[in-house]
């Protein structure tokens, strides 16, 4: 089973980077993919933890987007960690994520016994801060009972502690993922629950521009959604991935719960920069 898209506590999920590969071999996974949100900050401890539990790791990151105002989530497989655009690009979404993550509390302070220092409690050492470790502490706090509940609640887009941050164009970042030898996929590209989606029409221009595929096989991807999917991708010419956007403790999703082909795989290690690291 291939898995290529998870998440540490480099970025919002619950566990270590070690931990999720560790968990991703029990789990049975040949393949895991670590993709923390705009940082490679997990590889190098994920990449030593696979070589220990006889797993294969693929390197990634999930870039935080935009198009067309909605929020556009670009995995990015296998490219090289020091490409000077595409770091400058990452460092300025985290810094805005941290200052946009420092808003929101500030105003859900006004209502809530929130905190910053009960935000920081939740977010590992220059972890990529976002809206599921403000939810942690509001969990912390009493004021809701989960993750879950924050995000259908207070911390949703469009309520009044809702802040965005600095997010590249999707369009560009696809070029600018491919200069750094990397392989793009779209992520999760019909979650209508999270929010709008983009129409066809910005994932055309986004293949014109070097996308490699599509992850059809989500969770937030019902089954008439992965259909119109599998169908653009082929018109489109991309490959088709799945994966499970793994979170630990901080969502149900399940290791292996959707997974890749060993020909997508094969395909996007061939257009990778660097290799899958194999145990
Ligand atoms: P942000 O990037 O800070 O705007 O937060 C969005 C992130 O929160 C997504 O990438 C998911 O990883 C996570 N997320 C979205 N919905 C939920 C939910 N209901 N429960 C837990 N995490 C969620
Ligand atoms: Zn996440
Ligand atoms: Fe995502
Ligand atoms: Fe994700």
């Amino acid at each position: 089973m291939i898995d290529l898209h998870t998440h540490s506590s480099a970025s919002d999920g619950t566990d270590a980077p070690a931990r999720v590969v560790a968990d991703a071999a029990a789990a049975g996974l040949a393949v895991v993919a670590l993709t923390d949100h705009d940082t490679t900050a997990g590889w190098t401890e994920a990449a030593e933890a696979a070589q220990r539990h006889g797993v294969a790791l693929v390197r990634g990151t999930e870039i935080s987007t935009r198009a067309d105002g909605v929020s556009v989530h670009l995995l990015s497989y296998l490219q090289d960690p020091t490409h000077p655009d595409l770091v400058a690009e990452m460092d300025v979404t985290r810094s805005s994520r941290l200052t946009r993550a420092r808003r929101m509390v500030d105003l859900l302070a006004e209502d809530f016994p929130v905190t910053w220092e009960d935000v920081l409690a939740h977010t590992g050492p220059d972890a990529t801060i976002g809206r599921p470790h403000i939810a942690d502490a509001l969990v912390t706090a009493g004021v809701v009972a989960s993750r879950d509940e924050a995000f259908a609640t207070v911390l949703q887009a469009g309520t009044r502690y809702y802040v965005p941050h600095h997010a590249p164009d999707a369009v560009a970042t696809v070029r600018a993922v491919r200069a750094a030898g990397g392989v793009p996929v779209f992520a999760h590209p019909g979650a209508v629950a999270r929010g709008r989606v983009v129409p066809e029409r910005t994932i055309e221009e986004m293949a014109a521009a070097g996308l490699a595929g599509l992850e059809v096989d989500h969770r937030d991807h019902d089954a008439a959604t992965r259909d119109r999917l599998r169908d653009l991708a082929r018109a489109l010419g991309l490959l088709v991935t799945g994966s499970s956007d793994y979170h630990g403790a901080g969502k149900p999703n399940r290791l292996g719960e959707n997974t890749t082909s060993p020909e997508s795989l094969a395909v996007i290690e061939e257009q990778g920069l660097l290799d899958v690291i194999r145990p």
